[in-house]
C-alpha cells in the first residue's frame, strides 16, 4: 500500500490518500489543542498513545458488532481506515455531568444521569460547534431521519460496550463524542476514540485521565492517558512508554 497526498490536516490528525480504493491513512500527531485551537501545545508521545488507544477501542467495538472505519494499525502513529463520507454532526453521550453541559444548564459537575443523556452538536469551528436538535439537522439536510436515529442508537450502543470495558479497568466513562460517516449506503463510526474526545476518571479517586488535564493545566497529560491505557491492557513499544 502506498501513502499518497495529504488531503486534510486537522487540529491533531492528518489524513492521507492511499492507492487503495476507499481507504485512507490517519496519522495521530503530537499536537494538543483546546478551546477551538486557541490553546495549542505539542506533547511528546501523544500521537503514538492515541493511535494505539484508538486501535484498541475500535477493535473492541467491531468485535461487538459496531461498524467502524478502523482497518489496521500501520505503525506507531498511523492507521488505515475506510474512507467515509463524514456527517457534520458530533454525537455526545453523557453518563455524568461535566464540561459544556454544566456551563450551559448550571448542572453541578459530577451529577449522575440515571439515563445517559444524548446531544447533537453541529461540527463547525467558526460557529464554535453549537448544540443542535434533530429538527435543525433535518431542516439543513445534514442527515436524514433514519441516519439520525441510527447515529443515536449506535452512540448508545458504544456506551454499553465501553462503560463496562472501562469499569473493569476501574475507570468511569463520564462522556464522549463520536462522529459517523456513510460508506456504501451504511453508517460507520469514524474519527477516533481517544482520551482527546472523552472524559474518563478513576472510579475511586475521580483522577482525570483525559484532555481536561490539558484544558485545565493539570499537568502530566500524556502520563495520565497512559495510566488509562495501561489499565485497559493497551500495549505499545516499551522504549516509547513511560515508566
Ligand atoms: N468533545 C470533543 N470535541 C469537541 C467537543 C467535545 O471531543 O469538539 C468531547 C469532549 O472531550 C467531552 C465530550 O465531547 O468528552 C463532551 O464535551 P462538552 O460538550 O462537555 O464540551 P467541552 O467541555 O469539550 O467544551
Amino acid at each position: 500500500m502506498q501513502i499518497g497526498r495529504e488531503i486534510n490536516r486537522g487540529k491533531t490528525k492528518t489524513i492521507y490518500e492511499t492507492d487503495l480504493k476507499d481507504k485512507l491513512v490517519i496519522e495521530f500527531r503530537d499536537d494538543a489543542t483546546a478551546f477551538n485551537a486557541l490553546k495549542h501545545q505539542r506533547l511528546a508521545r501523544k500521537g503514538m498513545v492515541n493511535n494505539y488507544f484508538n486501535a484498541f477501542i475500535m477493535e473492541k467495538l467491531a468485535a461487538k458488532g459496531i461498524l467502524n472505519h478502523f482497518e489496521s494499525r500501520l505503525n506507531d502513529t498511523q492507521s488505515l481506515v475506510k474512507r467515509l463520507d463524514m456527517i457534520k454532526l458530533e454525537c455526545v453521550v453523557r453518563n455524568i455531568a461535566a464540561g459544556s453541559l454544566c456551563k450551559r444548564l448550571g448542572i453541578e459537575l459530577g451529577y449522575n444521569f440515571e439515563t445517559p443523556l444524548f446531544e447533537f452538536f453541529y461540527k463547525d469551528d467558526a460557529l464554535g460547534d453549537p448544540l443542535v436538535t434533530v429538527e435543525h439537522a433535518l431542516a439543513f439536510g445534514w442527515a436524514n431521519a433514519q441516519e439520525l436515529a441510527t447515529m443515536r442508537e449506535l452512540t448508545f450502543a458504544v456506551n454499553t460496550v465501553l462503560k463496562s470495558l472501562f469499569a473493569d479497568a476501574g475507570i468511569l466513562l463520564v462522556d464522549y463524542k463520536l462522529e459517523f460517516g456513510r460508506f456504501h449506503g451504511e453508517l460507520f463510526l469514524g474519527d477516533e476514540f481517544t482520551p482527546d474526545g472523552c472524559r474518563i476518571w478513576d472510579a475511586k479517586t475521580r483522577q482525570i485521565f483525559d484532555k481536561d488535564r490539558f484544558r485545565q493545566d493539570l499537568g502530566d497529560v500524556i502520563e495520565n492517558y497512559e495510566i488509562a491505557a495501561k489499565r485497559l491492557g493497551i500495549t505499545y513499544p516499551a522504549a516509547a512508554q513511560t515508566t
